[in-house]
């Protein structure tokens, strides 16, 4: 190995562990100075205290942190700059139910683990000592772990870099993004200020294998990308008693569900890689009480992934699905009136509705067009006052209720369905080696792999999406700025609950690569990382990209 570096990436995957970090807790800037003390500690920063930023995220609805830390090679006076990132909140510990007081402690964890007898494979893991347990120690502290041991490493060997190393450790990842959405305005102001030039982000997010006999390990070109597109129904309320009088939105979402969840029809694909299938996520009626007339409206949203797919894509593939529910469900519908019709001896006759779906874009643009400019500004301060009454709210709600707000100020109130985006747009990412940017971090990281493979005895392949959510999408866009406008039409959040900055990301608009720990079970109680990969293969693979990269 190039970097004898295991013993002291395990010393700092456990130090962070040990400092709870859950999401939307104070932990988040616990763990943020924990990791900056430690940068500050080491002489470089002692001797350069403005290369080491400890930086509190911007607008955002808690007090929590992002931390930078640079190193300046010395090698040449390139501006070339490359980012390691990686996010040190932590997803809840609800899971370890009796065992919580343990999530954090590497050292007890995996005994009293090993009594609930979980698995085979965790039994084998736990008595192999090959990997540590505890929350977070995967996703992803001992990948920040990597990044710390290379910042000092580099710091103290500054005459093997050309050009500038910044390590950036990023908060809510988790949750909302804010850290690296402030991380972004960092950045650009670093690039004014410095005359940076990034080239590449190394993101040291998690793999895991993808089945029990994959003995691999995966470094992923790109990301995947995800929206969360929602369906906003309306029906037609009836009384019990007068079950046919009307149409049931909770049908449509029904049929929606049918038709979209798990569908692998609606998978993406590009480069031979194929994306999980959309899945719901949730579907709820606008009911607030039990009475005895059916619901007025009803919503669905499901886990959109994509390779290729911009949002304007994603719109243009589910509208018709959205057509077909509706036309399924009022020839369903038909087909029970027709019979309980005859039944009970009435004359059937069909219901007045028929398909009647609508974008976001299509449905505000009508109403504009019906009521002026009278709606445009009632439906923005609606949404401002929404904002400004409950900051808290949960964006996918906040969505709908702008939504259900602007369907009061229809003339045609037969049923419809409305399709809108209602949570944060994570951009996919291709790195395709089509710019020079591009080509140089795909040759940087293969010939580094080149390197190390005859010193690690399981095969590193390449993928071209990392297959997860991660800060990584907010490095840079493969969407069009047209189609992005899809998004920003399509979104009822948009300008007063959320903004995706398309600025900022065009700013830094790196190609990315994923180089991270390696491990099992991210999210649950047996979440582990494997020692030697993560504590020993990930850095060095890091290490060397690097140094092909500010060569
Ligand atoms: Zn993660």
């Amino acid at each position: 190995m190039h970097l004898d570096c295991f013993k002291e990436v395990k010393q700092l995957t456990e130090m962070l562990v040990r400092v709870p970090s859950i999401v939307k807790t104070s932990g988040e800037t616990d763990c943020a100075k924990t990791i900056y003390e430690w940068y500050a500690e080491l002489p470089y920063f002692k001797e350069n205290p403005e290369k080491l930023q400890l930086v509190q995220t911007i607008d955002d609805e808690i007090e929590r942190y992002i931390v930078l830390a640079q190193v300046e090679g010395t090698k040449g006076d390139s501006k070339k700059a490359v980012i390691m990132m990686g996010h040190l909140d932590t997803v809840e510990i609800d899971d370890f139910g009796y065992y919580k007081k343990y999530a954090f402690n590497p050292d007890i964890l995996p005994s009293k683990l090993k009594k609930l007898n979980i698995s085979e494979e965790v039994n084998e893991d736990i008595a192999s000592g090959e990997y540590m347990f505890g929350r977070g120690v995967l996703d992803m502290k001992s990948g920040i772990a990597g990044h710390m041991y290379l910042i000092k490493y580099f710091s103290e060997h500054r005459e093997e870099l050309n050009g500038h190393l910044i390590s950036l450790a990023t908060c809510d990842e988790e949750d909302n993004s804010n850290g690296v959405i402030t991380a972004l305005k960092v950045l650009r102001e670093m690039k004014e200020k410095d005359g940076l030039g990034y080239i590449a982000a190394i993101n040291a997010d998690y793999s895991t294998p993808y089945h029990e006999k994959d003995d691999n390990l995966y470094v992923y070109f790109g990301t995947v990308g995800k929206l969360l597109p929602t369906f906003f129904c309306t029906g037609r309320e009836t009384h019990v008693g007068q079950a046919f009088g009307g149409l049931d939105p909770n049908l449509l979402v029904a049929e929606l569900t049918r038709l979209i969840s798990l569908n692998p029809d609606l998978c993406d694909k590009a480069h031979g890689e194929v994306t999980n299938p959309p899945i719901s996520l949730k579907q709820s009626d606008l009911k607030e009480k039990y009475s005895v007339q059916t619901a007025t409206a009803a919503y669905s949203y499901y886990n959109f992934f994509k390779y290729s797919m911009s949002p304007k894509d994603v719109m243009d593939k589910l509208k018709p699905v959205a057509e077909e529910a509706f036309t399924n469900v009022i020839e369903y519908v038909n087909k029970r009136r027709k019979k309980f019709y005859e039944m009970t001896n009435c004359t059937y006759t069909k219901l007045p509705w028929h398909k009647r779906v609508y974008t976001w874009e299509e449905f505000y643009n009508e109403l504009v067009a019906i009521r002026g400019e009278k709606f445009k500004t009632s439906l923005l301060s609606f949404a401002k006052e929404l904002n400004e009454k409950h900051p808290d709210m949960d964006l996918r709600e906040f969505s709908v209720r702008i939504v259900e707000e602007a369907w009061e100020w229809a003339v045609d109130k037969s049923p419809a369905i409305i399709i809108f985006f209602s949570s944060t747009y994570f951009a996919r990412i291709e790195v395709t080696g089509e710019t020079e940017k591009e080509k140089t971090l795909l040759d940087s990281v293969k010939e580094s792999i080149a390197l190390l493979q005859n010193e690690v005895e399981n095969t590193i392949v390449t993928k071209m999406f990392y297959p997860y959510i991660s800060d990584i999408s907010f490095m840079n866009l493969s969407d069009d700025v047209p189609s992005m406008k899809a998004l920003e039409l399509n979104m009822p959040a948009w300008g007063t609950k959320y903004f995706h900055n398309v600025e900022d990301i065009l700013s830094i608009s790196v190609p990315v690569v994923t180089i991270g720990t390696y491990g099992k079970d991210g999210h649950m109680m047996t979440e582990r990382v494997h020692m030697k990969h993560s504590f020993e293969t990930t850095p060095n693979l890091a290490y060397l990209t690097v140094k092909k990269l500010l060569k």
